[in-house]
């Protein structure tokens, strides 16, 4: 995804497997990441681990441009992680690609961070005061230092001593001693699930498809709190805190998650699907045609469509060889653009009524230029519903959320937005058709970026403002 399409980033995609046999590694984490490459675009790195030598390396750039049969040849071993990062804290430059690699006491470990640190600024300070030194901006570094700092031969005392200082929203896959731990915050922000391959080998992943894609049965979530330890015996659960209530990232089941995986039970393709249901139960009028904003937009829209018993129809035609374009600031620039990104199929809305649904909207100025095009090119009237609430507030837990002053729903209202973006009509979920939707219970879902409640005390900077500075 990119800036033009005006969403929210993702974050990150993580993976790590354990294998009781010496294998070819990097191939497997490899096509991992490749499934999780809508997680995160800016760089890509793998780590595997055999018998006390970390092979690792890491590159900016999508994960096929960064590693080929060449480089990936030499990642053989028993242990892996991989990594494929957009920049949440921490500026997009190599030194913050990730795993993280350190040497310590214990010998090399390797870490894979999705998320952000709440108190990252603060902790890293004290430990700038206390004369360590960083090589990396990333909050994630302030991790594996910690548990290097409390190793004393007990390598998940050493896990559970830092984890006890961090706070923020966090999926971790490490590997220390040559085991592969992988870690959920004691909210449960961020999704990491737990497979195992037909073969033996056990799974780490952000999402289900990396399990799909490796033949992968699925055992479970990673709970909230817990610390699950993996060796030649096997996979063993630890808790390092269990006072927190679930709190899942509510957005990955608008955006961030691909359709096709499966989060806390729940498919995304078809919670989806039927928030888009509930939107269309909310009109009385009928239209002529329903399309989506592609391609976040369209499960929505064809649940939008069969509610509703509208036609479903393709209104833009989406440039898949776009590849890399240059910003023109002029309001010229940016329509020839988007003309140049999405193009309209002029024939099927000349004249028309027609509804174009969209996941959220973060600033408003792509579908604002959409709905524009979409006038000039003949629609009678242009109706938007969003299958979710208004994003009023910037998200601290590892999605890379405008400030708040960018975000159109923290500054306008409803009408103000309908009348900015000029849409003949606009809704929005509410927050409880969108907990309808989503068929998990209110109380396990976070939704700070809609109601501004969120889980934690969050600073009143967001960190990545402000983290450059230490
Ligand atoms: S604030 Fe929004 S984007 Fe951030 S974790 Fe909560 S629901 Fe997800």
């Amino acid at each position: 995804m990119n800036n033009f399409f005006d969403k929210l980033h993702e974050e990150c995609g993580i993976v790590g497997i354990y294998s009781k046999t010496y294998q070819h590694l990097g191939p497997l984490i490899y096509d991992a990441l490749i499934s999780l490459q809508h997680r995160g675009q800016e760089s890509a790195g793998i780590a595997v681990y055999h018998e006390g030598v970390m092979m690792h390396y890491k590159n900016m750039g999508l994960v096929r441009d960064v590693f080929n049969e060449e480089n990936l040849r030499p990642f053989n071993g028993n242990v892996g992680i991989g990594h494929c990062r957009y920049s949440t804290i921490g500026s997009a430059e190599r030194r913050n690609a990730q795993p993280l690699v350190v040497e310590f006491k214990a010998g090399t470990m390797a870490l894979a961070h999705n998320g952000n640190l709440i108190n990252a600024v603060q902790i890293r300070g004290e430990l700038i005061d206390e004369g360590f030194s960083f090589t990396s901006t990333s909050d994630s570094e302030i991790i594996i230092k910690l548990i290097a700092i409390h190793y004393k031969g007990n390598p998940l005392e050493a896990i559970k001593k830092a984890l006890a200082q961090v706070e923020g929203g966090y999926a971790l896959v490490l590997i220390v001693e040559g085991k592969l731990y992988g870690i959920r915050d004691p909210y449960g922000l961020r999704p990491l699930v737990l497979g195992q391959t037909k073969k033996g080998d056990y799974i780490l992943a952000s999402e289900t498809v990396a399990l799909d894609l490796l033949e992968a049965t699925f055992i479970r979530d990673v709970d909230k709190g817990e610390i699950i330890e993996i060796d030649d015996s096997g996979y063993h659960s630890h808790y390092f805190d269990t006072t927190k209530p679930m709190n899942l990232c509510g957005f990955e089941f608008v955006y961030f998650s691909r359709p096709d995986s499966d989060l806390a039970g729940k498919n995304v393709y078809q919670v989806r699907v039927e928030l888009g249901k509930i939107l269309a139960r909310g009109d009385k009028e009928k239209y002529d045609l329903v399309a989506a904003v592609p391609e976040s937009g369209v499960p929505a829209a064809i649940g939008y469509a069969i509610e509703s018993d509208t036609v479903y129809s393709s209104v833009f035609i989406k440039n898949k060889y776009i590849g890399r374009t240059f910003t023109d600031p002029t309001q010229e620039g940016r329509e020839r653009m988007l003309r140049l990104k999405l193009s309209i199929l002029k024939s099927n809305i000349q004249g028309k009524r027609i509804v174009i649904v969209d996941d959220s909207i973060v600033r408003g100025t792509t579908l604002r230029s959409i709905i524009f095009e979409l006038k000039k090119a003949g629609a009678k009237e242009v109706h938007v519903r969003i299958s979710s609430p208004p994003v009023g507030f910037s998200c601290f837990f590892g999605i890379d959320t405008p400030s708040k002053k960018s975000l159109i729903a923290a500054n306008m209202s409803v009408e103000e937005i309908e009348e900015y973006i000029g849409a003949d009509s606009l809704r929005f979920l509410t927050s409880d058709e969108f907990v309808e939707g989503v068929g998990l219970p209110e109380d396990s879902l976070c939704k700070a970026c809609f109601s501004g409640e969120y889980p934690m005390k969050v600073p009143k900077t967001h960190n990545k403002y402000v983290f450059e500075k230490y």
